[in-house]
């Protein structure tokens, strides 16, 4: 049974949020991590510095997941500098909000490239050396908007993120007998930049109460809680899940729906 301590993970967009929860967690367990980044680089850097000081091996390197040659090129210098990646977490990603009426085809493109154009770059670009070693754990972060939940002004956001659940399944269909198992984490709403960045203080205490009362839960996400997730899909003890979709939204209660 592969440990921990020989895991090298690469987790997209991990300078901040739920990606960044995700390094520090996956570095506690044991593993060497690439933190990227596409804009973040101090904060990159600072986090890799972070994860040496705690024990772990780690590197920051930037690249845009949109474009496929930067993928390659990351994935190169992730594995000569700290070894075969075995695990990928597809975290990077945008949210532009629109309706029917204000939509915009420009800002509609940029987010598959980056949500949906992204974990294919990733995905193409690992899974070769994961084959050829029969073992690899690919997580990636949909979202619960991706499934149907209410929440206005997202749909073309959701659009891209049910994307993401069905390249999921398939991608595990087409990986699963080489030892590669392909999971998606659909987060809830969750306390980061994504959703606070644009909001004044009075806005956000009002929308976070709103979704906390939408949760069984009675609260919004912490970044911990997707990471406690990503980790469970990305342990080398589970090798027997796969194609599967983990809703972690505190239990939301607005899925659109006809009962
Ligand atoms: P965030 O704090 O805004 O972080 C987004 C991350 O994506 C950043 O680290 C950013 O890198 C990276 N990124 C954006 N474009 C990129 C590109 N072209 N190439 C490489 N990296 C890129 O948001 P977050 O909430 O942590 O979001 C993480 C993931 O969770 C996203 O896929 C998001 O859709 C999903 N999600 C979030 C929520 C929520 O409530 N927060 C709910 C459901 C799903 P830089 O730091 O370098 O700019």
């Amino acid at each position: 049974m592969a440990q921990w301590s020989d895991q090298v993970a690469l987790v997209t967009g991990g300078a901040r949020g739920i990606g960044r929860a995700t390094a520090e967690l996956l570095a506690k367990r044991g593993a060497s991590v690439c933190v990227n980044y596409v804009s973040q680089a101090e904060a990159a850097e600072t986090l890799a510095k972070e994860l040496l000081a705690g024990g772990a091996r780690a590197i920051a390197v930037g690249a845009d997941v949109s474009d496929a040659k930067s993928v390659e090129a990351m994935v190169a210098r992730t594995e000569a500098e700290l070894g075969p990646i075995t695990i990928l977490v597809n975290n990077a990603g945008i949210s532009l909000k629109a309706t029917l009426d204000t939509f915009d085809e420009g800002d509609f493109a940029r987010m598959r490239e980056i949500n949906v154009d992204g974990v294919i770059h990733t995905t193409r670009a690992v899974m070769g050396g994961m084959r050829a070693r029969r073992y690899g754990r690919i997580v990636n972060i949909s979202s619960v908007a991706g499934i149907g939940t209410a929440a206005a002004g997202n749909a073309f956001y959701a659009a891209t993120k049910a994307a993401v659940i069905i390249l999921t399944r398939r991608f595990a269909m087409e990986l699963g007998a080489a030892g590669i198992t392909v999971n998606a984490v659909a987060p809830g709403f969750v306390r980061t930049d994504m959703t606070e960045a644009k909001l004044s203080p009075d806005e956000w205490e009002r929308t976070s109460n709103q979704f906390a009362e939408r949760a069984m839960t009675g609260r919004i996400g912490e970044v911990a809680d997707i990471a406690n997730a990503v980790a469970f899909f990305a342990a080398p003890e589970a090798s027997w899940v796969t194609g599967q979709v983990l809703a972690v939204d505190g239990g939301r209660l607005d899925y659109i729906g006809h009962a």
